[in-house]
């Protein structure tokens, strides 16, 4: 196992994880941390991340792919406990797909039926 990284001192969501900054916080274990999206597209809007600082998915991935299973099973938890279970799990990538914080994080989205208009 890889050693986790340290904190990102500018990043937002390593402020949430370390309670500095507010959140309706749904899920929390070792490893991964769930709250709700401050602004909601959908009935269900929660977002996965795991606690360690990692960029984004791809960098998760090859760092530690045991703990992006555990994102994605808290993901399936959350949307089970919160919702019907049915979700969509959306890693926005890059800016130029729409990620805005810099520390992966799975937007689980769901309680309704969902659209499909990525573009
Ligand atoms: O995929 P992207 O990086 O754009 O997602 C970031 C998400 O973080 C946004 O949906 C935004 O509403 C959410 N956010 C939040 N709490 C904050 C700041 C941003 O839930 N304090």
């Amino acid at each position: 196992m890889t050693n986790a990284p340290a904190a990102s001192a500018n990043c937002l969501f390593c402020k949430i994880v370390a309670g500095d900054v507010p959140a309706d916080v749904v899920a929390s274990s070792e490893r991964v941390l769930a709250f709700r999206d401050i602004d909601p597209k959908a009935p269900l809007h929660v977002l996965v991340v795991p606690k360690a600082h990692h960029g984004d998915v791809s960098v998760l991935a090859a760092a530690d792919p045991s703990l992006l299973a555990e994102v994605v099973a808290t993901a399936d938890e959350v949307a089970t406990e919160l919702a019907d279970g049915q979700y969509r799990l959306i890693f926005n990538s890059g800016p130029r797909a729409g990620q805005s914080v810099f520390h992966v994080h799975g937007h689980v989205v769901g309680g309704a039926r969902l659209g499909w208009t990525p573009a």
